[in-house]
């Protein structure tokens, strides 16, 4: 079974081996079973229900939540030579007619779908009448109240199950904390399902966080210490991606914006020069991402703070696909936090879910103001173990750990004494002895606190404060005007129970690391080669109306460079080259391997 597998692999898709999972889930499904596969981004989830798709006869139901995602995999297969099709809003009526017809008529082997087309009675009715052998839940965790991303329409997919007694189901997620999984396990499968669970490490990304000082220069400096790489910064907003984007241009980097308030085709433009190209930074929101498949983007940078571990893991999990070292850095600051407690409080939901989602954040902040290894602090979360990665901030610079309990009461005092409404900056002026207006106001220099901590300097301060809210000892104000109160545990620390270390730097400088990217060709002729093989790209993705990564990747590309292949046989042995590629482009691609270095008429594409 699983050498039909490998052969389905190599020539559909040109792939040499396995990633690690993928042959397990596909014997699983392959065995009837349901599954959920719980494997990080860019493991590879699709290959896990498409190969069985072609190994089953007749049809398998993909249900995903975005159209965007559901057209690019439509795209990717139609060009591996497999029967897809999808029906989803992105159509016009008669396009999703006739690819319902072509489903039911038997010519269709992976039919996308979007979860809300799924649930009308007609439809699960109508469906009961397809040929369906396999039903695929991409992004599982969609399903879940609790997870990040929760879509309503996803709720009713048990129905479909219903409709199609028998048929295996696999649901795929990288969203993996323990009650995201249960609660996934519990909805679509009644609790009784095999998981299957890959490592959350990825030991090739070097993590580190910065706290925000002068956030612009910050992310300058960033990005310009990194020339020639691609990159994403992440922002919270869509304005500020645009800001963002045009700060660094400014500053001679080739940086563009992506948000979803952005026209569709101008969006579309600059993700696909990202994908296409290389030495593109990306400046985006959340809107990024989903589906995205570059394997060279070198570091993700947030210049804003995620909303939780699970999303930044899937966010910087986008960074060094190709196993190469890359980084993950993201800097924070109150302000972040404060914003993200509103969005909590504003959100339309339960009281449980808000509470879950301040505990998540909670989460977030102690891997900021984590003492120790950031990838254990991440490990642990998804509940693995392992060691210090020697890779991360915390490793590389272990700040040290000293005895701050003093301190520590010295802030709590003031807290208590000022009736637990203060921010931050108010109390480091009361702490610190100033005289502000604001002070001179609520009267604050008569508190025995004033001035008390002359002998700190004020980033000193806001760090400890920070590692005081992380530490659990100090809640900054849920209805989201920063003010911070003590906790239970704060109020235990300043009875004189206990004691409070901190770590004495408030962040790192981040090292820079010059690196030359693996595949990037040195030779001239392999550059010039390696331009013309990417224009052939570019004509070929616009002609058939896909992005360019979708014909072939870079890393394909290189390969081509490498290994310069003479013949259809050769070129078969590239990576990423499956039958159908095979057949559709080795025409155009060899000819302009085999051309000259400077004969620059183009071969004419074919297909
Ligand atoms: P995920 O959905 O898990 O984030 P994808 O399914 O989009 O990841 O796969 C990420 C990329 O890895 C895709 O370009 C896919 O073609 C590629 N890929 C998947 N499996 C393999 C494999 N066994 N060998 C090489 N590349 C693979
Ligand atoms: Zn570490």
């Amino acid at each position: 079974m699983i050498d039909q597998a490998r052969v389905i692999l190599k020539e559909r898709f040109g792939y040499e081996a396995f990633r690690p999972g993928q042959e397990e889930v596909i014997g699983a499904v392959m065995a009837g079973r349901d599954v959920l596969a719980v494997m990080p981004t860019g493991a590879g989830k699709s290959l896990c229900y498409q190969i069985p798709a072609l190994m089953l006869d007749g049809l398998t139901l993909v249900v995903s939540p975005l159209v965007a995602l559901m057209k690019d995999q439509v795209a990717a297969l139609r060009l591996a030579g497999v029967a897809a099709d999808g029906i989803h809003s992105g159509h016009q009526r008669q396009d999703n007619v006739a690819a319902w017809r072509r489903a039911a008529g038997g010519q269709t082997h992976l039919l996308y779908m979007s979860p809300e087309r799924l649930t009308s009675e007609r439809m699960l009715a109508a469906l009961a009448r397809l040929p369906v052998r396999l039903l695929a839940i991409d992004e599982a965790h969609c399903i879940s109240q609790w997870g990040p991303a929760f879509r309503p329409e996803y709720a009713e997919l048990g129905r479909v199950r219903e409709a199609l007694p028998g048929v295996p189901m696999i649901a795929m997620t990288a969203t993996a904390d323990g009650i995201t999984r249960d609660d996934i396990a519990a909805r679509l499968f009644g609790g009784a399902v095999k998981q299957i669970i890959l490592g959350f490490d990825r030991p090739n990304i070097a993590l580190s966080v910065m706290p925000k000082k002068r956030e612009n220069l910050q992310i300058v400096e960033y990005v310009r210490a990194r020339p020639g790489q691609s990159g994403i910064v992440y922002c919270l907003s869509r304005r500020k991606t645009e800001e963002v984007a045009t700060l660094l241009s400014s500053r001679g980097v080739r940086a563009l914006p992506y948000h979803a308030g952005m026209e569709a085709h101008e969006r579309e433009t600059n993700q696909s020069i990202f994908m296409s190209e290389q030495a593109v930074v990306i400046v985006a929101t959340i809107a990024f991402g989903m589906g995205i498949d570059k394997a060279d983007v070198r570091y993700v940078l947030h210049a804003d703070l995620p909303s939780s571990i699970d999303t930044y893991y899937q966010e910087i999990g986008r960074a060094g696909r190709d196993g190469e070292p890359a980084e993950a850095c993201m800097l924070y600051g109150f302000s972040d936090i404060r914003m993200r407690r509103q969005f909590i409080e504003n959100e339309d939901a339960g009281d449980e879910r808000r509470m879950r989602e301040h505990k998540r954040l909670d989460a977030l902040l102690g891997y900021c103001e984590a003492p120790v290894c950031r990838r254990l602090t991440l490990l642990r979360y998804f509940g693995e173990s392992g060691e210090p990665c020697g890779n991360c901030d915390c490793c590389l610079t272990p700040g040290e750990l000293v005895d701050g309990t003093v301190y520590a009461k010295k802030i709590m005092s003031a807290v208590l004494r000022t009736g637990e409404r203060f921010g931050a900056a108010h109390l480091i002026d009361i702490l610190l002895g100033n005289r502000t207006e604001k002070i001179l106001r609520f009267r604050h220099q008569t508190l025995p606190t004033h001035g008390v901590g002359k002998d700190l300097s004020k980033p000193v301060w806001q760090s400890l404060i920070r590692q005081l809210v992380a530490a659990g000892h100090l809640r900054l104000d849920i209805a989201g005007y920063g003010g911070l109160a003590l906790t239970e545990s704060g109020r235990q620390l300043l009875n004189g129970g206990g004691e409070f270390r901190y770590r004495i730097d408030g962040g790192r400088p981040i090292k820079t690391r010059q690196r030359t990217s693996v595949t990037a060709p040195v030779d001239s002729e392999d550059i010039d080669l390696l331009g013309r093989l990417k224009t052939l790209r570019r004509d070929l993705a616009n002609e058939l109306g896909v992005p360019a990564y979708r014909v072939f990747s870079d890393r394909t590309l290189s390969d081509m460079v490498e290994k310069r292949p003479s013949n259809e046989s050769e070129f078969a042995q590239i990576h990423g080259v499956g039958t159908a590629k095979l057949s559709a482009f080795s025409e155009p691609f060899l000819k302009v391997i085999n051309s000259p270095p400077n004969a620059r008429d183009q071969a004419a594409p074919t297909v």
